[in-house]
Order: C-alpha cells, then sequence, then structure tokens
C-alpha cells in the first residue's frame, strides 16, 4: 500500500538549501528602496546560484531546462519561494511568465518556443496574460475581444484589463473569440501578440490594494489595454483555432497549486509573527500566550495551515497521477481554502500586534492588502465554490424520502432480519 508524506533525501537537501537561501539572500531585499536596474544588478548572481544548484524554472519537463519534478516537489518548493515576492523571479519562476511558459511548452510550436518560450525561460523577455475584460471576467463566456483571420494574419479588436505585467511585458498570450457562432468554451483561442505590434495601447496600470500607487514597481502593474486593428501573423495563433480554453485549464491548474502553496509561505510568517508577538507582549497580567484566545488563534491557525497544505500537496499529488483536467476538484477547493486560511492567519497576526501589526513598520500590512486578491484572481471564491459543489452533486439523486429516514430504514430492517427477529419482543 502506498502512503507515503516523506520527501525523498536528495530532494530535502535542495528544499534546505532553498529555505537558507531565500531567509538570507532574497528576504533582504524586501526593506530596501530599489530601482529596476538596481534590483537586476543584485539579483544577477543569485539568480546564477538559482541555476548552478538546478533549480531554475523547474516548473518545465527538462529538455526544456526545467526540473521535470512534477507538481508535488514543485509545490513543496513554491512554499518555500511563497515566503518573499521576489523569490519566485529570482528562481526563474515567477508568475505570469512561469505559466506563460507553461502554456508555450504544451501547446507553442517549435518557431514560438524559439522565439518566445527560450527566452522566457532564460528571463530575457517578460510576458504577460490577457483575457480578462471590463465586462467579462469570471464569465469568460461573455468574453468580447475577437480576432479575425485576414489572409495570413489574425486581426484582433478588444479592451482587456487586469492584464498583469503588461506595461513590462515584452508579449503578451491575448484570449480572444475566433467563432463566434458555437460555446466560447470552442470558439476562442489564443495568440501570442508582441507588446510593440501597431494597435496595441496599454492605457494604463490600474491602482490596486496592493499597489495603489502606480510607478517604480519592480515588477508590473495590473494593466488595462486596448487592441485596435492588431495585425499579427496567423502563425501567432497557440495551438489551433478554439483551443484557448482547454489550454488556458492547462496553465491554470498548476498556477492554483502553485499559487496556494505560495500562499503558504506567506502564511507560514504571518503565523510565526503571530507566536513570536504572543510569547513576548505582555498585557493584563501576563504574556499574550497565556490568553485562551490567542491560544486558539494558534491552534486554529495550526490546524487550518495543515489542512491547507494537505489538501494542496494532494491536488497536486492527483494531478501528477490524472492531469490537470481530471483533478479540477481537487484545485478548485484549495484555490479558495487557500485564499481563505491566507486571509485569516495574516488577520490573526495583525491582531495580536495591535496598532503594530496594522502599520507599515511590519510586513503583515502589505501581506494582508496582497492576500486580499487570492480570493478572486484565478477565478473568485463562488465559482470555485460553485465547481465544487456542482461535481459532489452531480454522485447523488434526488429522493422522495430521505434515505437516512430511521421509520422508513427500521421497516427494511425489520423485513431483511425478519427470521431472526421473530418472537424477539423488542420494539424495533
Ligand atoms: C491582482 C489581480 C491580478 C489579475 N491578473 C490577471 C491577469 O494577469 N490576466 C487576466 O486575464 N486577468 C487577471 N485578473 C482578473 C481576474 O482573473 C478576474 O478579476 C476574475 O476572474 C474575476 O472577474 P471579475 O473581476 O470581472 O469579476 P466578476 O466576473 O464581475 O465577478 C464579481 C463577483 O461576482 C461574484 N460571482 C461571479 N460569478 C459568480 C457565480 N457563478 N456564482 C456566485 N457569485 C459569482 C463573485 O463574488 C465575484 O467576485 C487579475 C485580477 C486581480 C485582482
Amino acid at each position: 500500500m502506498a502512503w507515503d508524506f516523506s520527501t525523498e533525501p536528495e530532494f530535502e537537501t535542495q528544499l534546505e538549501w532553498m529555505r537558507e537561501f531565500v531567509r538570507t539572500e532574497i528576504i533582504p531585499l524586501e526593506t530596501l528602496d530599489l530601482d529596476r536596474a538596481t534590483f537586476a544588478r543584485i539579483t544577477a548572481p543569485l539568480k546564477e546560484q538559482v541555476k548552478e544548484r538546478g533549480l531554475w524554472a523547474a516548473h518545465l519537463p527538462p529538455e526544456l531546462g526545467g526540473g521535470g519534478f512534477g507538481q508535488v516537489k514543485l509545490g513543496l518548493m513554491h512554499e518555500i519561494l511563497g515566503q518573499c515576492r521576489y523569490a519566485p523571479g529570482i528562481f526563474g519562476n515567477q508568475a505570469p511568465d512561469s505559466g506563460n511558459a507553461e502554456l508555450l511548452a504544451i501547446g507553442g510550436t517549435p518557431e514560438q518556443k524559439e522565439r518566445f518560450m527560450y527566452p522566457l525561460l532564460r528571463g530575457e523577455l517578460r510576458s504577460c496574460f490577457s483575457m480578462t475584460e471590463p465586462g467579462a471576467g469570471a464569465d469568460p463566456t461573455l468574453l468580447s475581444t475577437r480576432a479575425v483571420l485576414d489572409g495570413d494574419e489574425y486581426v484582433i479588436n478588444g479592451h482587456k484589463w487586469f492584464s498583469s505585467n503588461a506595461s513590462h511585458a515584452d508579449f503578451l498570450i491575448v484570449m480572444a473569440v475566433t467563432d463566434p457562432d458555437v460555446s466560447a468554451y470552442q470558439g476562442s483561442s489564443m495568440f501570442v501578440v508582441p507588446v510593440d505590434t501597431p494597435g496595441v495601447q496599454i492605457l494604463r496600470d490600474i491602482p490596486v490594494m496592493d499597489h495603489p500607487t502606480i510607478g517604480g514597481e519592480l515588477y508590473g502593474g495590473h494593466a488595462e489595454i486596448l487592441y485596435t486593428d492588431v495585425r499579427v501573423p496567423k502563425e501567432n495563433l497557440v495551438g489551433s483555432p478554439g483551443d484557448g480554453f482547454r489550454l488556458a485549464q492547462q496553465r491554470l491548474g498548476p498556477g492554483r497549486i502553485h499559487h496556494a502553496m505560495r500562499w503558504l509561505g506567506q502564511s507560514k510568517r504571518a503565523f510565526d509573527m503571530l507566536c513570536e508577538r504572543a510569547v513576548s507582549r505582555y498585557t493584563h497580567g501576563s504574556v499574550l500566550a497565556e490568553k485562551q484566545m490567542v491560544q486558539d488563534w494558534v491552534a486554529t491557525s495550526a490546524a487550518e495551515m495543515q489542512a491547507a497544505r494537505l489538501m494542496t500537496l494532494h491536488a497536486a499529488w492527483t494531478m501528477d497521477q490524472v492531469g490537470a483536467a481530471n483533478a479540477r476538484v481537487e484545485i478548485a477547493m484549495i484555490k479558495y481554502w487557500g485564499a481563505k486560511v491566507l486571509h485569516d492567519v495574516i488577520d490573526r497576526a495583525i491582531q495580536v500586534h495591535g496598532s503594530l501589526g496594522f502599520s507599515g513598520d511590519l510586513p503583515l500590512e502589505s501581506m494582508y492588502r496582497a492576500a486580499r486578491a487570492a480570493r478572486i484572481y484565478d477565478g473568485p471564491d463562488e465559482v470555485h465554490k460553485t465547481t465544487v459543489a456542482r461535481r459532489i452533486l452531480r454522485g447523488y439523486t434526488p429522493a422522495d424520502v430521505p434515505t437516512e429516514h430511521i421509520p422508513t430504514r427500521a421497516e427494511a430492517a425489520r423485513t431483511k432480519f425478519a427470521e431472526y427477529l421473530e418472537g424477539a419482543t423488542a420494539n424495533l
């Protein structure tokens, strides 16, 4: 019987190296106010160390320069990287570049891989995934961006927003409807669009809770983009016409597991702050650690994080066994459960620090702002809950009388065991 929670020793050694490297080399960068050029100078030798260690762009198969680790090991890596927002980039694993590289690995032509995917993996290009529109977010059947074949070119027209990283990207992967006569799930396609293609107009980076003021960010914000008669060669289609959602699903599945594991890294950091404060702060006759309500936060947070971790690793394992398409329930569950745990643990850590927790003197306030988005991006909680509930409910059939109705069951049991009950006096 295979039922194993252990990590093989060689990989555990890699994880130990990562923990130390992230703690000593990357997390200290958070406190510095760096421009992009200085950040690039500081991080270049760190990236070299990651490459020497064989941990660069680990999400891809070995033939594409990755580690070919599978989702469970990647999940364990992302748990470490998630502690610091700079760590994924230093490991060649930064969203949305990592997901876009995976997408091109699955659906890209050899030319697309050569021109876009390999440079992306080498960190020479940056990318963006441009799907959400002001009128179409959680329900992608409402997408209105159109791509029409005209000779050897597709002509794209539409309005997107929340295209993360677009303002720093070299190319965009754009989802557009190519066949409006069928469902968007069958009639949408993805295109690689170099950002300098005429007709691509990045209107602005939208201010968000995470980045209330725009400008100077090391990573791109969330852009609003107009596509007006944008012409790309038909070779820029990823996969076949109508493949858009099939490919998006394969891209988003692993991405959600990596998000959920990164959230655990963030949660653990907040949890450590919560516990450290609990044993340090003296008030009303004792340290906070001796107050039952604070003990409840510690115990509840620990249990919730453990549940989220096991659910996420199980989803990763399921995906390794049967693929993303057959792990939809597991992936959807960790998306909303993980986002909630992240939010709640950070919230408790803020509470236990009082005004200090609310202040910019601790990273908790910015972690909290970033965490709020987790319940929205990659599909809001409600949509994932709907997916889970629908799939579960498919396994049930309507019953006029509840299956567990005791008088009905008792009657059936009396019939079943009649020969033993003959002469019995008990009122069954
Ligand atoms: C920080 C951030 C980064 C993002 N990055 C990207 C990106 O790189 N590329 C990209 O294309 N998009 C990106 N997005 C967009 C994101 O994927 C969408 O915001 C998300 O899919 C929800 O769409 P919406 O915002 O239009 O909400 P809507 O579709 O308008 O939904 C609003 C609310 O309605 C409720 N709701 C929706 N459907 C249901 C339902 N079936 N049942 C019950 N309630 C429901 C939910 O509460 C939901 O929050 C990003 C968003 C954020 C916040």
